[in-house]
């Protein structure tokens, strides 16, 4: 893989770019289970999903009400009330002429009727119903296969198994899913500075926040994490750790050692015991990381910077090991808002400012920074909702301009 230059940072890859090239070095595992549905939140559907029932299966009741024949509604003419349909109680009897049974919602259609009239539309008197108002024939039925046809495909291989596909999933009666196998991700942090939540801090050292912050991050994505520790800058035990881990795991992240410092050993050692496919992308935060492979583990290299390391795992993580996964990930939606102050920026790489995005009096959309921009501020980054997609070449974002953003509550982050 060849390094490509951008006109005013020599050597730093375009971020698109280097993101199609990376997805082309990448292939899906092999292997998958069969779960108990109740087990499968968050894996990915290893087949495609066709219904076996028709959904819903019988005609029934939108509404609460009663049951009729459109034709026999005429101006203050009664229907006698002949029985009644509740959900999972069927009324076993037909609806003739002149007749009408009391329905709840959900409760089947009685044979001969063919429409609901809601409650609030009727008057009742000693079981006679008078429907007030014009009825329409058809209204309020919840007709069969509305939802799915039976043997329909509902769902894709490839689809992620959230909420919303496990109650659809849980609709059609499906007991067992089979799904892929989750993926194992080593994960590493590199620094002499890192201490352990609960040590003491000597002189110089800080708290390592980048292995619990993307192993949050990872196993919201169903990931198993094999967690490395801290490994000290020390180009031997860097060494062994990713050598152990390329066996171990599906896939390597480390965060830190791959910048320019005397210290910074990662890239190093990636090229000594693996190959590197690409180092330093064209944006901000987040220049320095670098992608490769150590045998066929595929590695990737977070800079050790918090803000750095949580956007180059969105930009470049997530939709590799989306990949790996054999997931199918679904465009992210780019919006349009109002820069509601003026934002700085150099052209030259693509910069993903941390923003607050809301709604305005007016209905559109306005944005401001979250706070201090830099990639070692990360309550900047707990704090906002959005990520601004400042282009490559632009410059100062002057207040009252439009700029593109992403929403990121919400998300696994
Ligand atoms: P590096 O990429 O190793 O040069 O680190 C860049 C900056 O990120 C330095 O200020 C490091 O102390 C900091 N850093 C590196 N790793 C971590 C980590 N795991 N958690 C928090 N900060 C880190
Ligand atoms: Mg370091």
């Amino acid at each position: 893989m060849a390094t490509h230059d951008c006109d005013s940072q020599p050597g730093l890859r375009p971020y698109l770019d280097a993101r199609h090239e990376m997805l082309a070095h990448l292939e899906a595992i092999t292997g998958s289970d069969t779960l108990a549905l109740e087990h499968s939140l968050n894996r990915i559907l290893a087949d495609d999903i066709h219904s076996p029932i028709d959904v819903p299966s019988f005609a029934n009741s939108a509404m609460d009400g009663y049951a009729l024949r459109a034709a026999d509604v005429t101006d203050d003419v009664g229907l006698t009330l002949i029985g009644t349909s509740l959900a999972g109680h069927p009324f076993n009897d037909r609806v003739g002429p002149g007749e009408c049974v009391r329905i709840m919602t959900g409760a089947a259609l009685p044979l001969g009727a063919d429409t609901i009239v809601m409650q609030e539309n009727c008057r009742s008197e000693h079981n006679v119903i008078y429907p007030q108002g014009p009825v329409t024939e058809g209204r309020h039925i919840r007709l069969p296969a509305e939802d799915l046809a039976q043997g329909e495909r509902v769902f894709a291989a490839g689809t992620r198994i959230n909420a919303r596909v496990l109650s659809v999933l849980s609709s059609l009666g499906l007991e067992q899913i089979y799904v892929r196998r989750p993926l194992t991700v080593a994960l590493i942090s590199t620094g002499d500075e890192l201490k352990n939540p609960g040590e003491l801090l000597a002189p110089g050292d800080i708290y390592d926040s980048n292995r619990i912050g993307i192993g949050a991050m990872l196993e919201r994505l169903g990931i198993r994490v094999i967690d490395y520790g801290i490994i000290k800058d020390d180009p031997m035990l860097i060494r062994q750790a990713f050598l152990k881990a390329a066996t171990e795991a599906d896939a390597l992240i480390t965060s830190g050692g791959v910048s320019v410092g005397d210290a910074d050993y990662t890239k190093q050692v990636l090229e000594e015991v693996g190959r590197i496919g690409f180092w330093k992308l064209a944006v901000k935060p987040g220049k320095p990381f670098a992608f490769g492979h150590i045998g066929d583990c595929p590695f990737f290299g977070l800079p050790g910077n918090p803000v750095s390391a949580a956007v180059t795992f969105h930009l470049m993580v997530r939709p590799a090991l989306a990949t790996l996964a054999g997931e199918t990930l679904k465009p992210t939606p780019l919006l349009q808002a109002r820069a509601l102050m003026p934002f700085k920026k150099s052209p030259g790489r693509m910069d993903f400012q941390r923003g607050m995005v809301g709604t305005q009096a007016d209905g559109s959309l306005g944005v401001v920074t979250a706070g201090a921009q830099s990639s070692a501020v990360y309550s900047a980054m707990a704090e906002a909702n959005c990520l601004l997609h400042l282009e490559q070449d632009r410059g100062n974002v002057a207040e009252g301009e439009m700029v593109t953003l992403e929403l990121i509550d919400g998300l696994y982050w």
